[in-house]
C-alpha cells in the first residue's frame, strides 16, 4: 500500500538542490504508485520546471506568489500547510536544510502530524513508512514510524540515491492564501561564496587548527578545486578565526556526507565527528599517530600536512 507524497522542493542558486532530487527519489519509493506531488515556491523557470518531471512528479505546484520569492517561516508554514490539505498528502518530505529546519517542525506542528528530521534511511514495510535517523551525536541510529495522520520527514543530504523516472508532470498554479505576516523580507544581502555547496559535496577537505591559520586553507583549498570538492573547518579552526564559521562541520555546525572527507590537522572530537562520521571514505592526515581521527580513519596518513597536502594535489592533477 502506498502514500501520497509532497515533496517541497527548493533552489538554491539557480539550481535545484541535490537534497531535493534526492527527496524526489525517495518518494518514488514511498508512494508505490500513488501520486507523486512536488512543490516548488518562489521561482517558475522552465528548466526547473522539466528538471523536476525527470524525477517522476506526477504534479508540480508552483507559486511565485510575491510573499513566496524568499523563504520566511510565516508565509511558507501557511502555503504548504493550504496545499497539504488541499492535495491531501500524506507523507511530506523536504532537504534538512536551513529550509527543511525551520519549515518543517512549524507546519507539522501546525497540523499535529508526526516530523521525523535529518533521516538517513527510509524503507516501506507492509505499508508503514520506517525513517532512520542519527542519534547521540550519530553514535546510534533510531527508527521511526507512523501509523497514522500525516507524516513529515527532513532528509540528510547525500544519503539517498538520485534516480531518474521521467513522467508527464501536470504543472499546477497554486494560489495560496497568505495574511497577517509579521516578517516581510526587504532585501537579501549575500555573502560572496563561490564554489561548492559545503553541505551537498561529493569531497569535502577539512582544516582543523593544526591547519595554523587563514593561510593554510588556501593550501586546502588548492586541493577541494582539483577534487572538485568544498572546504570545511573543524570548531577548533572556526574559533582561531583561520576561517568563517559557515565552513564549521560538527554537532554545532554543518552535517556532511560526502563520498571523501579528508580531515587535515583535526583531532577527532567526539563533537566533530558528529558531523561527518557518515562520510563515506575517510581520509585522516595528522601527525600525531594517536589522533582519534585516525580510529575512524578509512586511510591514515601520519605526517605533516603542510608536505602531505601539496603532494596530494599534485598527483591528483595528473589523474
Ligand atoms: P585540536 O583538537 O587542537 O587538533 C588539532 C590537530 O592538528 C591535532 O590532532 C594535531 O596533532 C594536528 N596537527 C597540528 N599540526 C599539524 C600539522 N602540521 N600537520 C598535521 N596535523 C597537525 N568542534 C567541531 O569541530 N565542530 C563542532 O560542531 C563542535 N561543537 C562543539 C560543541 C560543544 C558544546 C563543545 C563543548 C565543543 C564543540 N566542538 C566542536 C569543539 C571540539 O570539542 C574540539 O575542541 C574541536 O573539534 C577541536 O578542533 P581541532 O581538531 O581543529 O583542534
Amino acid at each position: 500500500m502506498g502514500r501520497k507524497v509532497l515533496i517541497l522542493t527548493e533552489v538554491k542558486d539557480g539550481k535545484l538542490r541535490q537534497v531535493s532530487l534526492e527527496a524526489l527519489s525517495v518518494a518514488q519509493q514511498i508512494a508505490d504508485g500513488e501520486e507523486i506531488i512536488a512543490a516548488l515556491f518562489g521561482d517558475d523557470s522552465t528548466e526547473i520546471l522539466s528538471e523536476i518531471s525527470l524525477y517522476g512528479a506526477h504534479k508540480l505546484y508552483t507559486s511565485t506568489e510575491a510573499s513566496l520569492s524568499v523563504y520566511t517561516t510565516d508565509a511558507y508554514t501557511q502555503a504548504l500547510v493550504q496545499l497539504i490539505q488541499e492535495v491531501g498528502a500524506e507523507v511530506v518530505l523536504m532537504g534538512h536544510t536551513g529550509v527543511g529546519k525551520d519549515l518543517a517542525p512549524r507546519a507539522s506542528a501546525r497540523l499535529g502530524a508526526g516530523l521525523v528530521t535529518d533521516c538517513t534511511g527510509v524503507e516501506s514495510v507492509d505499508g508503514n513508512v520506517i525513517f532512520t535517523r542519527p542519534i547521540y551525536a550519530g553514535k546510534a541510529f533510531q527508527k521511526k514510524s507512523f501509523k497514522k495522520g500525516i507524516l513529515f520527514a527532513t532528509l540528510r543530504a547525500n544519503n539517498f540515491a538520485v534516480k531518474e523516472s521521467p513522467v508527464r508532470t501536470e504543472i499546477v498554479s497554486f494560489q495560496p492564501t497568505i495574511k497577517d505576516l509579521r516578517t516581510i523580507v526587504k532585501e537579501v544581502v549575500r555573502k560572496a561564496v563561490g564554489g561548492v555547496d559545503l553541505s551537498e559535496a561529493k569531497v569535502v577537505v577539512s582544516g582543523g587548527r593544526g591547519v595554523k591559520g587563514a593561510e593554510g586553507f588556501q593550501t586546502l583549498q588548492a586541493l577541494a578545486d582539483v577534487l572538485g570538492g568544498a572546504v570545511g573547518a573543524s570548531r577548533g579552526a572556526c574559533d582561531a578565526e583561520y576561517c568563517d564559521y559557515s565552513m564549521q562541520i560538527g554537532q554545532t555546525g554543518k552535517v556532511v556526507t560526502p563520498d571523501l572527507y579528508i580531515a587535515c590537522g583535526i583531532s577527532g572530537a567526539i563533537q566533530h565527528v558528529a558531523g561527518m562520521s557518515n562520510s563515506k571514505v575517510i581520509v585522516a592526515i595528522n601527525k600525531d599517530p594517536e589522533a582519534p581521527i585516525f580510529q575512524l580513519a578509512d586511510y591514515g596518513i601520519v605526517g605533516d600536512l603542510f608536505e602531505v597536502v601539496p603532494l596530494l594535489t599534485e598527483e591528483c592533477k595528473k589523474v
